[in-house]
């Protein structure tokens, strides 16, 4: 299929469409490089430098590509930010990606496939978190992406525009080629390793006073290759709706610091801090319904194989893309 690709010069759009060309897909991606990398575009993407922000690019850029389908990963992601810039989410997240659901129908597109997030469910005080449980989100980040969920709802119902749209957990790991460099690093596995890779003195641990076993933080991490796999299941599928993805596993911060020190070899001292604002004690995916509807079958689903791929691409690129 022909696929025209937002935000594919990112973390997790970038590692999309090297999938989706490994399968045989033909790729545009479309970015305006404020948070990806030039070189994170996979060199046999046809790439486009743009703002979905301008209105007539994106329509023009949409009807001129003839693409199958829209994969929509051009967003802003920090929670922190969401908080003190709430504009800034609003206005990207949700209008300016209004301009990319005209534009796919306006050109016909077929499928429409859209970034959410485990953020949206809020503050869940049970797990493993199924698409039924509430969504409730508690900062302008999640508000973003449900306020987009309810639109692709209205899309489909009144333009027939299909969508399938994912509530990602933490997506982490590498693959060989592309890995995690962002301008500013707020993650946990990013920022554990730089410490390995002797770029920090120490990681810190947001609150240790959390109701969890170890008392720190509960998340579920899934690995970027098998999160790029289900929207590529989705493509070819008929499904529509919400699914999401998680590998149904947590771990504590305590536990992936540890991991990180056993994979590297580095003893990574910690701090201990106050909890960051807005982070719910556990995450846990239920991910069944992909798995039963979409046939989906993660590959790396130990959280050693995901902090691995993550070391193997950190270590070989100490100072990201511009190694
Ligand atoms: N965290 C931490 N130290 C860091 C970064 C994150 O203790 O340097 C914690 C954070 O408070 C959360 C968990 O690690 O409990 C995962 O955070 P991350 O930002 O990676 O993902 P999120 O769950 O916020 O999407």
């Amino acid at each position: 299929m022909k696929v025209f690709v937002t935000g594919g010069a990112g973390y997790i759009g970038s590692i999309c469409v090297e999938e989706l060309l490994n399968a045989g897909h033909q790729v545009t991606v479309f970015d305006n490089l404020s948070e990806g990398h030039r070189m994170a575009v996979d060199e046999r993407a046809q790439f486009i430098e743009g703002c979905l922000s301008d209105r007539e690019t994106i329509l023009n850029a949409v009807a001129a590509d003839q693409s199958e389908a829209v994969m929509h990963f051009a967003a802003f992601a920090q929670v922190g930010e969401s908080m003190t810039d709430p504009s800034k989410y609003f206005r990207n997240n949700v209008a300016n990606g209004i301009n990319l659901l005209d534009a796919a129908v306006e050109a016909g597109v077929k499928k429409f496939i859209f970034s959410s997030t485990a953020a949206t469910y809020g503050m869940p005080d049970t797990g493993p978190i199924t698409e039924q449980e509430p969504q409730k989100p508690i900062n302008p980040y999640g508000e973003s992406k449900l306020m987009f969920e309810t639109i692709l709802k209205w899309y489909r119902e009144l333009h027939g525009l299909e969508f399938v749209a994912f509530r990602y957990f933490n997506a982490a790991g590498c693959s060989e080629k592309l890995g995690e460099e962002r301008r500013v690093e707020t993650h946990l596995i990013p920022n554990v390793l730089r410490v390995a890779l002797a770029q920090k003195k120490e990681c810190r641990i947001f609150g240790t006073d959390y109701p969890t076993p170890d008392g720190t933080c509960i998340r579920d991490y899934i690995h970027i290759v098998d999160l790029a796999q289900a929207h590529i299941l989705a493509l070819e599928s008929g499904k529509c709706g919400f699914y999401n993805l998680g590998n149904g596993e947590g771990y504590s911060v305590r536990e992936v610091i540890e991991t990180c020190r056993q994979v590297s070899g580095k003893p990574i001292p910690a701090i201990e801090e106050a909890r960051r604002d807005g982070d719910p004690a556990r995450l846990i995916a239920g991910s069944q319904k992909a798995i039963d509807e979409l046939g989906w079958k993660p590959r790396y689903a130990t959280l050693e194989q995901i902090v691995d791929s993550a070391w193997r691409w950190h270590s070989a690129h100490p100072n990201g893309y511009s190694s």
